[in-house]
């Protein structure tokens, strides 16, 4: 034995154990050397996954790891939830990312949002009001079988030499704020690690693992469920009637390939088909309107399918055999307290927030907050102070996501009354085209901060938004008319619909998109006028309705309402909207002259 191992063998044990563990601490950043990246992602779902693709491209020589806990590949169509993308999550995958070739060969492309409502008992599709587009328009979306594009997005990882950790579960992250390098404890097959990373992003989905660790989680006054499963046949909507005149309204396209929504009281039901083949069903539903224990098994959710959407149910019962997977959500929506940090943090996807299924916005949400994200992450590892950048993020994500809960909060009353859903899915659709997708197209969340008059302009759209949909369901307390048999196309015949959506992708110069935002912001002070100014008058001559006429008086001494009806009265003599997109009880909207 040399002298140094012969003092150290005369060391008491208690002195010996110490000296060891000061030699492994000593020994450990050698080791861990490999370990060291610029940004971990905890989680390699959809989030994470896309997330580590895009900073690569922003920043190539970002040294990124991603954990996550499953094995690759995973399998197709059961696989996750959030096969419906629409326009903003599809301008992420296919430009941002420049998935387009994946999206066009591996994915189906989705023929728009379509919904049926509630006729009698809806054993006869041709008999419920339908909404939906005839033509496929200009920007595609996608219906994603999440298993191929999750497959897809992971052998990307390393091709673009990102470090992709499969079969590791996240133990433990120490935020280190002070220091170069937060750490992550993780467990591998072969042991446990640990991995140092200036940022770390959390995108472990509903585990939501910062953000329980951080105690950052927040309660909203959404309470739904969810029931899901996926058939391994291609069920097709058009197939559920011969009525020739019924088959025939579609003039380009196919229904089935539209995310179809099977419409009624407190519920919906989507229908979506996937490239791998199958179709995947889900029924949603208000906690309060229907019981979870009712739909909480297979066997359950078709009983409950068979009384509320019996045509449904009878074309799942004959490929009952082909059933792949069931799952169920109780309470899924949730948000954050905050989800951006100056000390190297970051919570996207459903780590953070979790809103809504219908109108698909989950993979909005995170192609805006990978956006945010990623903007933080590459100016902060290029010697940028982010501190304040940060807190803007942080604010404009979280007020984003508010805003766009208000559509849904409360909301699920009014699932089955076509007449107020008609507008009230127009009113949606044009304002996430002319609000959140202009914003996106344009880039312009990301420098919010540069854009005073379009900051001021979104609060001022978050105050009419709360106040519109408020207002539909005042709207619904004094009217539950049944409609039926009519036919509402979302897109083509309504100008300013047409205009939002070309509008997106307009392609303006920041001073542009700044005049076109107080542009569509003033349409939809507009529009709210109009709409509110035709539910007075279609109801004010109903002397025997004494809930109506009371409705009507606090709507008229509401000032914040009487601003937007005389600002509507005043631009329409100049700009004129066609008006006949409200569908008041007894009166023939142009919409449904369209069916004929
Ligand atoms: C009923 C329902 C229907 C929906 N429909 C749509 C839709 O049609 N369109 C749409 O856009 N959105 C939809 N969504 C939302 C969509 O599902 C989500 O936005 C999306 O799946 C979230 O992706 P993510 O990457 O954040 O989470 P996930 O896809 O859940 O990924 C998180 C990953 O983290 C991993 N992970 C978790 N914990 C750990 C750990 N400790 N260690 C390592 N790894 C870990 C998991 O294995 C997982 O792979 C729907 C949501 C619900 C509830």
């Amino acid at each position: 034995m040399s002298d140094v191992q012969n003092r150290i063998a005369a060391l008491p044990a208690e002195k010996r154990a110490i000296l060891l563990q000061q030699l492994q601490r000593r020994k450990a950043p050698i080791d861990m050397s490999s370990d060291q990246h610029d940004v971990a992602i905890l989680g390699g779902g959809m989030a994470g996954l896309t997330l580590a693709l895009q900073i690569k491209k922003v920043r190539p020589a970002t040294r990124i790891v991603v954990v996550e806990r499953q094995s690759y590949p995973v399998p197709e169509a059961a696989h996750k939830v959030g096969e419906s993308t629409v326009e903003i999550a599809s301008r992420y995958l296919r430009d941002v990312l420049e998935l387009e070739e994946h999206l066009q060969t591996q994915q189906l492309r989705k023929f728009g949002l379509r919904m049926f409502f509630k006729t009698d008992d809806n054993r006869d599709i041709t008999q419920r009001v339908e909404l939906g587009s005839t033509i496929f328009p200009p920007l595609s979306t996608y219906q994603l079988d999440r298993g191929r594009l999750e497959n897809a997005l992971s052998k990307e990882l390393p091709r673009q030499g990102i470090t992709f950790f499969t079969g590791s579960k996240i133990q433990r992250v120490s935020l280190q704020p002070e220091q170069d390098f937060h750490l992550v404890q993780i467990q591998q097959e072969e042991g446990e690690r640990e991995i140092q990373a200036r940022w770390v992003i959390d995108a472990t989905g509903r585990s939501s693992f910062l953000k329980r660790q951080l105690g950052l989680a927040k309660k909203v006054g959404h309470y739904a469920n969810a029931a899901w499963f996926r058939v391994g046949h291609p069920i097709d909507v058009n197939s559920w009637s011969n009525d020739a005149e019924w088959r025939s309204r579609i003039t380009q396209g196919d229904r089935s390939l539209s995310t179809n929504h099977l419409m009624g009281p407190g519920y919906w039901v989507w229908l979506i088909r996937l490239a791998s083949g199958s179709t995947s069903i889900g029924i949603v539903t208000d906690a309060k309107m229907h019981k979870f224990d009712e739909m909480n098994r297979f066997d359950r959710a078709l009983t409950w399918l068979y009384e509320h959407e019996p045509q449904c149910a009878a074309e799942i019962e004959m490929h009952r055999d082909q059933v792949q997977d069931f799952r169920v959500m109780k309470d899924y929506s949730y948000s954050c307290e905050q989800v951006f940090s100056d000390e190297r943090w970051c919570l996207v996807g459903e780590a953070g927030v979790a809103l809504d299924p219908l109108y698909s916005p989950g993979s909005d949400l995170i192609a805006i907050g990978n956006g945010l994200a990623c903007d933080l992450v590459c100016r902060h590892l290029d010697g940028e102070d982010v501190k304040g950048r940060a807190l803007v993020h942080d604010k404009l994500f979280l007020s984003l996501a508010n805003i766009w809960l208000s559509i849904y909060e409360q909301q699920y009353t009014l699932m089955d009354n076509a007449q107020i859903m008609v507008t009230k899915i127009i009113w949606d659709t044009a304002f996430y085209w002319g609000v959140f997708g202009l914003l996106y197209f344009h880039d312009t969340f990301r420098n919010i901060a540069d854009s005073p008059r379009v900051a001021g302009n979104l609060s001022r759209i978050a105050l009419l938004s709360n106040r519109i949909q408020a207002f539909f369901r005042e709207w619904h307390a004094i009217d539950q008319a049944e409609a039926s048999g009519q036919f509402v196309d979302l897109y083509a015949p309504l100008d300013f619909m047409v205009k939002l959506y070309i509008g997106m992708d307009a392609g303006l110069s920041p001073a542009e998109l700044d005049a076109q935002f107080a542009a569509n912001v003033h349409l939809f002070e507009r529009l709210t006028g109009q709409i509110v100014s035709k539910v007075i008058e279609g109801y004010a001559n109903q002397s025997e309705n004494r809930q109506a006429l009371q409705q009507i008086q606090r709507w008229q001494t509401d000032s914040y309402l009487a601003e937007l009806i005389a600002l509507y009265r005043r631009a329409s003599r100049a700009y004129p909207i066609t008006s006949s997109w409200i569908a008041i009880k007894q009166q023939v909207p142009e919409w449904a002259e369209v069916a004929r």
